[in-house]
């Protein structure tokens, strides 16, 4: 366990040099405060827990204090933004402080968000607000805790400093975590503004340093670009598996470790619903929940676009190939074991497929639909689960269909059905009504909603006594609520 002092910097990314990142101090927040820490993002970094509560680690994290080691930057990057290529874009608001290397010898960047204004601002005032500082931190470590690669948050810091958004607000950072922040838009930059050198670098600083195996391949940057390829459609179908919509999906917010990566307007299903859409600035629904699939690959051809002087359009066109069977396999699996099966089935997709049907159709929950699935043998499940439909004839179809083929999959006890069906299916997801109401309670200064909440997503497919409350479909006034896009 370490003291806040005695982390170990080694900022690889900052000796790429000025090209690359701008030196640029944070601008402190007025009287910070903690808001909420991460135990388990804590750990990466080997900080003892109990550090959290001192003033050290709010001042550090509020923008006043900076280790010696620290190297401050504001990282140049441009992208593909609904569709259209913005030439710059960079962090207008947020700073890699450093990168800190764990006694397991793993590097994480330091990257505090509303750090203050950097050259890539553009209009903005370079902070984030409380609101969307509480809704990055929870989401980051409950997506990690559902098995679905993301950035980390390691803590929420608030402030009295005034942000006008849509009315005034108070500004916050949070400190987030990642083992890159180099986003698909990182090659665009350089790409699109003709700077091969630059490009060949930051070509091999991602290649020695995140994906080293691939040095060992004929082609390396070939086989790191089917690896980030690999890696996407993997996240993708995990995002969608748990009905996870992201909302923003533009290159720059693309990962090119393939993590869940800055946070808008995002939301989890409650309601099965293909068609949703979080973002309500997204007319056109570009980045509505089924459309994530075929953007991901439209995201990887942009990347792919940008990496043309490297790889030949052949074989990157090649390796886009892979993307929807990869995508696939992952979605699958995930799915079968979200039903409980076991072994694989040529007709299992269209087993998926006819529940999605019979619960959008009915407005089912779609995370207590698969809890409860888990609940009973698959007879009493549906049996129980029936009401929940409006096609009774069509769910009844469906359901003689699932048990057939539970039977086909061999015997097995409830208690192990139940075991297994209850590892991959949560009862606890980040609701939108369950954010604003930990965000409504700390716009007020009472943080501890917040803190409970992270908790009880910090285990989601754990039954935790008298957390009940978190584990219900929302109220009318949570269903559709429109989620503010300013942050
Ligand atoms: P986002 O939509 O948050 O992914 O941000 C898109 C771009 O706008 C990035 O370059 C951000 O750094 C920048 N940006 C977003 N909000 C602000 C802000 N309040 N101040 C300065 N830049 C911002
Ligand atoms: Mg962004």
């Amino acid at each position: 366990m370490k003291a806040l002092d005695e982390l170990t910097f080694d900022n690889r990314f900052a000796r790429l040099g000025d090209a690359f990142s701008t030196h640029v101090l944070p601008e402190p927040l007025d009287e910070p405060r903690l808001v909420v820490a991460s135990k388990a993002a804590m750990a990466l970094l080997d900080l003892d827990p109990a550090v959290a509560e001192t003033s050290v680690f709010a001042e550090l994290f509020g923008g006043h204090k900076l280790w010696a080691e620290a190297e401050p930057r504001a990282m140049v990057y441009s992208g593909h933004q609904f569709g259209g290529y913005t030439p710059q874009l960079g962090d207008g608001r947020g700073l890699l402080l450093g990168e800190v290397y764990n006694q397991a010898g793993e590097h994480w960047d330091l990257h505090l968000k509303g750090a203050g204004m950097t050259p890539y601002s553009r209009m903005g005032d370079g902070r984030a607000v409380l609101r969307s500082s509480i809704r990055e931190f929870l989401a980051s470590e409950a997506l990690h805790a559902l098995g679905i690669p993301s950035s980390r948050a390691l803590c929420v810091i608030g402030s009295s400093t005034p942000v006008w958004r849509e009315k005034q607000e108070r500004g916050a950072m949070v400190l987030r975590l990642a083992q890159s922040h180099i986003r698909f838009g990182h090659f665009e930059y350089f790409y699109y503004t003709k700077k091969p050198e630059q490009q060949a670098e930051l070509a091999e600083h991602v290649l020695n340093l995140h994906y080293p195996e691939c040095r060992e391949q004929p082609e390396p940057y070939l086989a790191m670009f089917r690896e980030i390829v690999e890696r996407n459609a993997e996240m993708i179908a995990k995002w969608q598996a748990y009905g996870f919509c992201h909302g923003v999906m533009n290159t720059d917010n693309m990962s090119i470790l393939g993590i869940t990566f800055d946070f808008g307007p995002f939301a989890f299903l409650d309601d099965f619903d293909a068609h949703f859409i979080c973002n309500h600035s997204d007319h056109e629904g570009r980045y509505s929940f089924s459309n994530q699939v075929p953007i991901g690959q439209w995201n990887l051809s942009a990347l792919a676009q940008a990496l043309t002087p490297f790889i030949s359009v052949d074989a990157l066109k090649e390796a886009l190939g892979l993307y929807l069977p990869f995508y696939q396999a992952h979605y699958l699996d995930l799915m079968r074991r979200r039903l409980g099966l076991i072994t694989a089935e040529d007709d299992d997709q269209k087993l998926v497929e006819g529940l999605l049907k019979l619960m959008q159709n009915s407005g089912v929950d779609y995370t207590l639909f698969f809890r409860r699935l888990g609940d009973e043998s698959a007879e009493l499940a549906v049996k129980r689960l029936r009401d929940d439909f409006v096609d009774l004839a069509g769910f009844d179809a469906w359901a003689e269909l699932y048990k057939a083929r539970v039977a086909r999959d061999g015997d097995d006890s409830q208690e192990q059905r139940r075991e297994r069906m209850h590892a991959v299916n949560p009862l606890y997801i980040l609701r939108n009504y369950l954010a604003q109401n930990a965000i409504a309670a700390a716009e007020a200064g009472d943080y501890s909603e917040v803190r409970r909440l992270h908790e009880v997503l910090s285990k989601p497919f754990e039954e935790q006594a008298g957390m009940e409350q978190y584990a219900q479909r929302p109220p009318d006034w949570g269903k559709h609520l429109e989620i503010s896009c300013s942050s």
